[in-house]
């Protein structure tokens, strides 16, 4: 599934070729965006700009109007010179926003809303968004504060909940976990508010630098049954969450500590 920093690099490059050019064709094999079109009409809009919320990629056209794409686990947007071959079957093709230069194609992306700018804050999918990892102005006490507002489920598990924080995936969250030296498994109630703040600084980081072109190398993600980088331990793998997710973490540099605040009672 791609996560925020991919969403955020797709929105990046969509938003250079796209911002401030007219459509000049748009087509959708969603019954849902036709109809919406029918009635606001996309081609002839400018494109203000493309930007990403959490995991969504939204399209800001002149006349208040957005839409908002999610990739869920296959989705993906390509953009293409006019006249280029697409690198993907036509049976795939989604929707089309094309400008005199450039095409840009969603291949099965399986969620899109063509809908007001004024409505958007108010719609289901993004109302209860927790704060975009990726934002400049992101507050970390406040993703940590909403985590902990679930204190029964465990950290791997509340680091991917959108509601919480949002634009954070099964990468990152392994990986922010692996450097917080964190066990996944521990439950949010038996973490202090510096750590809950501190693994969401650690994905932020991370992410930031994905987004930035860093090449990453993963220290747990992907690599189960391998030694541990830093202390030679092998890499466990498990299924768990209600996705089935696998989570990768190092036994050793992340186990289980006494909750602090059991030790103090
Ligand atoms: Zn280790």
């Amino acid at each position: 599934m791609p996560e925020g920093d991919t969403i955020f690099r797709a929105a990046r490059t969509l938003n250079e070729a796209l911002a401030g050019r007219t459509v000049t064709h748009f087509e959708s094999v969603f019954s849902r965006i036709s109809r919406a079109n029918d009635h606001f009409t996309v081609q002839g809009r400018t494109i203000e700009r493309v930007d990403a919320r959490g995991k969504h990629l939204l399209m800001w056209f002149s006349g208040d109007l957005v839409l908002r794409t999610h990739m869920r686990m296959h989705g993906v947007w390509h953009l293409y010179r006019r006249g280029t071959r697409w690198r993907r079957p036509h049976s795939d093709m989604r929707l089309v926003i094309g400008t005199s230069e450039y095409e840009a194609v969603a291949f099965n992306v399986p969620v899109a809303e063509l809908i007001r700018a004024g409505d958007l804050e108010r719609s289901p999918a993004v109302r209860h968004l927790g704060p975009d990892i990726l934002a400049e102005a992101f507050d970390a006490a406040e993703a940590a504060q909403r985590i902990a507002m679930t204190p029964e489920i465990d950290i791997a598990e509340a680091l991917l909940n959108q509601q919480a924080v949002a634009g954070i995936g099964n990468i990152f969250k392994c990986e922010a976990l692996y450097a917080s030296g964190l066990d996944p498994f521990t439950n949010v109630a038996d973490l202090s508010r510096e750590d809950i703040a501190r693994v969401v600084e650690k994905a932020r980081r991370l992410m930031r630098a994905s987004v930035a072109g860093r090449r990453m190398v993963f220290s747990v993600y992907g690599r189960g049954g391998r030694p541990c980088r830093r202390c030679g331990t092998t890499i466990a793998r498990h299924k768990h969450g209600d996705e089935a997710r696998v989570t990768y973490w190092c036994p050793r540099c992340q186990a289980r500590r006494v909750a602090a605040k059991a030790r103090t009672v």
